[in-house]
């Protein structure tokens, strides 16, 4: 049986978190004498602690309800969180499906937590023998599943991930980063179902906001409290909340960017299939290709030379490279360039 209060640190548990002067009071109005501002400027003023005006834009675009919602700096600051809030450090293990995002392993080494890697299938997809054998270790508190994975594209499939979620006594975190160019649909409807499940978004991506840094959790409100509970009081800054809220204000602008992104994607796909160079092209979910080539690092360099900058990842998959979808002119460069290389 999942038990919230049980999987929580203790010190999180009885932690009296920082109180601070915009809880007291929030209304807009008033001589405000309460948080050491200074009185003149544009930015004098703390943002809102909670974020409630872009967190009720966020449940109107979600269908989800405003206290299941939790805004970070960045995804990169609910991964943090995730382990700080759950994992006991040098003694609880979290478990990913490699390859995949890196800063679960960076941010678990930041916090003294071990990593558990199950290598992702032949499809990319989960292995379920190997997670059927694992998830009762008592010392294992978080799964984390990223879908469409970063850097494969792919996304995991429905049922193993339900799978998962509804016989893990832990919390299975499911990264959605990439969720808005994917025909595939969305776990968040799960958060209603699964108390022990966290479906995490960003505006980074679809919503081209990489600069704004606010990433979204959505969840049970049992768990969102412990996120607000540990939270830096003012963690996400004016200036970014307002950039969201204005991005959101133009709907008809991101879908079209978003449509563009993955009708230049579906060219990328057939033009980079024909090459010899390159010997796979895997399918994507994504805003990026994954591509296996004959000789990675020679054709890296070869970009870099022409100013042309992709990942490559070859030291989590062999001889492949991450290509990020550009605009059509960015994309025949780099098209021009692949189609000159001989090996
Ligand atoms: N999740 C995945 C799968 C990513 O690939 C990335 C960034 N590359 C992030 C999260 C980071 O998101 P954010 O910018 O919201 O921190």
């Amino acid at each position: 049986m999942f038990d919230l209060d049980k999987l929580v640190r203790p010190s999180v548990k009885s932690l009296t978190p920082y109180s601070c002067a915009r809880d007291e009071f929030q209304g807009k109005e008033g001589i405000f004498l309460d948080a050491n501002e200074n009185p003149y400027g544009n930015l004098n003023r703390y943002p809102d602690p909670l974020q409630l005006e872009l967190k009720g834009l966020v449940a109107g675009l979600r269908g989800i309800n405003i206290e299941k919602i939790f805004l970070g700096n960045g995804s990169d600051e609910v991964i943090d969180l995730c382990y700080r809030i759950f994992c006991k450090p040098g003694i609880d293990k979290a478990l990913l499906f490699t390859p995949t995002y890196g800063m679960y392993e960076v941010s678990a080494a930041v916090n003294d937590i071990e990593i558990v890697n199950i290598p992702l299938n032949d499809s990319f997809q989960i292995d379920m023998e190997r997670a059927r054998a694992i998830i009762n270790d008592k010392t294992l508190k978080l799964i984390f599943i990223c879908s469409p994975n970063n850097p494969t594209g792919n996304s995991m499939n429905h049922s193993d991930v339900e799978e998962l979620i509804a016989s893990f006594n832990g919390i299975v975190v499911i990264d959605e980063a990439y969720i808005d160019f994917s025909a595939k649909s969305s776990f968040l409807p799960l958060v209603a179902k699964y108390q022990n499940l966290i479906v995490m978004q960003t505006f980074s991506k679809a919503f081209g906001l990489a600069a704004a840094r606010i990433g979204m959790a959505f969840a049970d409100q049992s768990v969102i409290h412990y996120f607000n509970k540990l939270k830096y009081p003012y963690n996400i800054s004016t200036i970014n909340q307002k950039a969201v809220i204005a991005k959101l204000g133009k709907r008809k602008k991101t879908l079209a960017e978003i449509k563009s992104i993955i009708s230049e994607k579906e060219r990328l796909v057939k033009l980079l299939g024909k090459m010899s160079i390159i010997k796979k092209v895997f399918p994507s979910d994504a805003n990026f290709i994954l591509v296996k080539v004959k000789d990675a690092d020679l054709i890296y360099n070869i970009l870099i030379k022409e100013g042309i900058v992709v990942r490559n990842r070859s030291s989590v998959a062999e001889n492949c490279l991450r290509i990020t979808i550009g605009t059509r002119n960015e994309n025949n460069s780099l098209i021009k360039v692949l189609e000159s290389v001989q090996i």
